[in-house]
């Protein structure tokens, strides 16, 4: 059978060299085959198609994107330097990629998991990534245990499945995520649509105005559609007749010009304060498990991000999206938390591995800024950008690329440090926050936070289940004690533990 040329109008189908095909039928040797070895085209097809998926994100695999606007609408210079709060009024462009955390790129919107809440700022002096959660805090405070932790919420080796008591063994011997194990079961646990859900650098960064001071802060997006939660039932009904709901609701909302915006917010804190505090409430304003309570540190209004256009392309914008903390400009650095420190090596990494040395060329990453450096060559380089300048330095060559004193960062001094591999799990308060957090909750929000918890505890082994009550316990009795109810596990025996504990 023969096919008749395009219609009229279309335009002329191609190879990828743009040489036009005349038909999309396999080149044979007779109707009946075989085929033959110089079908370039359908070899092409073939080879291409073997090579349409690039590495999956290990976490957040799963996310939906956009492009927005960022307006800034209160003046914050006095704590920062940073082009993108320069003047109120001025805008940036922005492109914000919502994830879940644990699920494979195929997995279902509407689980309970934390979400990733990542947002690449366009800044006129670099790009500026904030990758942050739905979450203030995070699950451990030592890098050493990230990729420990992250395996425990993926799949245990053998069975393939998603393992209840891998993870409540990691979290009953980490009491340091009673906090986020907290807000993962509580109410927010699983967003009704990622518009209706607030973002947190949960990191501390600085500030670095124009005098040269550094002041800590962290980045609080506030959702102006509301908090909305799903409860088990609704997701679990949600699920089962529509896998892509979080991306549907998001994608759909720009297109019909419904679009969601946030309120950024920041608390900031002087090194002054944060020796005050430090002192004071025993904790570390760096841990990123714990947050600086409102009371201490208000939140400060800085401006209105709205997303208001979808990408053309989801694998070319959303999944070629490369977000990395390291991606800070003048105006806003690093802090001392350790979590934070790993981050700044890990994701730039990552993106090198997953998307390719040269991601940031790929549109979607590629700063709106003049880019000038010596870094050359790789897979995927092009030469739009270094064309025939000079790929070495010091050179005497005219026009090239120099360094600026007017960026340095004031230095940072760190006392009497002394290395060490110090235990992140010794001498620290970690249950105040996630009690204040379970006394924050009404009767009925403790009701169905202990059921979830003693749901998913219940598949744990019995050893577990007992060390992970202590945690409760001693972030409030009351946690403690709904939860061992729940579980069966005699109460009188558990608080006996639990005075044992408190007392070692
Ligand atoms: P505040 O009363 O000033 O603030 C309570 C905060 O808790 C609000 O930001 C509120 O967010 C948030 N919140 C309410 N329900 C939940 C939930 N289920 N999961 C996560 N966050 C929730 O209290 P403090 O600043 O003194 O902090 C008390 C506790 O509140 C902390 O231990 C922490 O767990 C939690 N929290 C504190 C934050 C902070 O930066 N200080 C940020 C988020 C949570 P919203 O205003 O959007 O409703």
């Amino acid at each position: 059978m023969t096919t008749k040329g395009p219609a009229s109008k279309c335009p002329v189908l191609t190879t990828g060299e743009g040489a036009p095909i005349a038909r999309q039928h396999a080149l044979t040797a007779g109707p009946r085959g075989p085929v033959l070895m110089q079908d370039a085209q359908l070899l092409e097809q073939m080879q291409r198609f073997n090579r349409e998926r690039i590495p999956e994100r290990v976490v957040h695999a799963k996310g939906s994107g956009a492009y927005g606007t960022f307006t800034v609408t209160h003046d914050i210079t006095r704590f920062t330097k940073a082009s993108i709060f320069s003047k109120v009024g001025k805008k940036t462009e922005c492109f914000a990629r919502l994830s879940t955390v644990a699920g494979e790129r195929g997995a279902a919107d509407a689980e309970r998991d934390v979400r990733g809440f990542a947002v690449k700022f366009y800044t006129d002096e670099g790009n500026w990534d904030m990758v942050g959660n739905n979450t203030p805090v995070f699950f451990v405070r030592d890098p050493y245990k990230f990729a420990n932790f992250i395996h425990t919420q993926k799949r245990e080796p053998a069975s393939n499945l998603r393992c209840n008591d891998m993870q409540w063994d990691f979290w009953s011997q980490c009491p340091e995520s009673l906090h986020q194990v907290t807000i993962l079961f509580s109410d927010r646990g699983i967003p009704a649509t990622l518009r209706n859900m607030n973002g947190y650098s949960s990191h501390t960064y600085s500030f670095i105005n124009a005098a040269g001071e550094r002041f800590w802060c962290k980045f609080h997006f506030k959702t102006n559609q509301g908090i909305k939660n799903l409860s088990c039932e609704e997701s679990a009904e949600l699920i089962g007749r529509d896998r892509e709901s979080h991306q549907r609701d998001l994608f759909g909302a720009i297109e019909r010009g419904e679009f969601p915006c946030w309120t950024l917010k920041v608390q900031i804190m002087t090194q002054a304060q944060a020796d005050e505090w430090s002192l004071r409430t025993g904790w570390n304003p760096f841990d990123l498990t714990k947050v600086w309570p409102h009371a201490d540190f208000p939140l400060i209004e800085v401006g209105r991000m709205e997303l208001n256009r979808n990408p053309e392309n989801y694998f070319a914008e959303v999944e070629q999206a490369a977000f990395k903390p390291s991606a800070l400009v003048p105006g806003i650095s690093s802090s001392p938390d350790k979590m934070l420190q790993a981050r700044l090596m890990s994701y730039a990494d990552t993106h090198m591995y997953r998307v390719g040395v040269n991601h940031h060329q790929i549109p979607v990453n590629k700063p709106r800024c003049p880019v000038m450096h010596y870094m050359r060559d790789g897979e995927g380089a092009t030469a739009e950008t270094y064309a025939s300048a000079p790929n070495y330095w010091p050179n005497t060559r005219a026009g090239t690329p120099m360094p600026d004193e007017n960026f340095l960062d004031p230095a940072w001094d760190l006392g009497q440090a002394v290395v060490d591999r110090y235990d992140s799990t010794q001498d620290h308060d970690d249950f105040t926050q996630a009690g204040n957090l379970y006394r924050m909750f009404d009767d009925a929000h403790r009701d169905r936070l202990t059921t979830r918890i003693a749901g998913a505890l219940g598949d744990a082994r019995q050893e577990i289940q007992k060390r992970q009550l202590c945690h409760f316990f001693r972030a409030d009795e009351d946690y403690g004690k709904r939860i061992a109810k729940k579980l069966g596990i005699d109460i009188e025996a558990a608080m006996a533990g639990h005075h044992a504990a408190a007392g070692a």
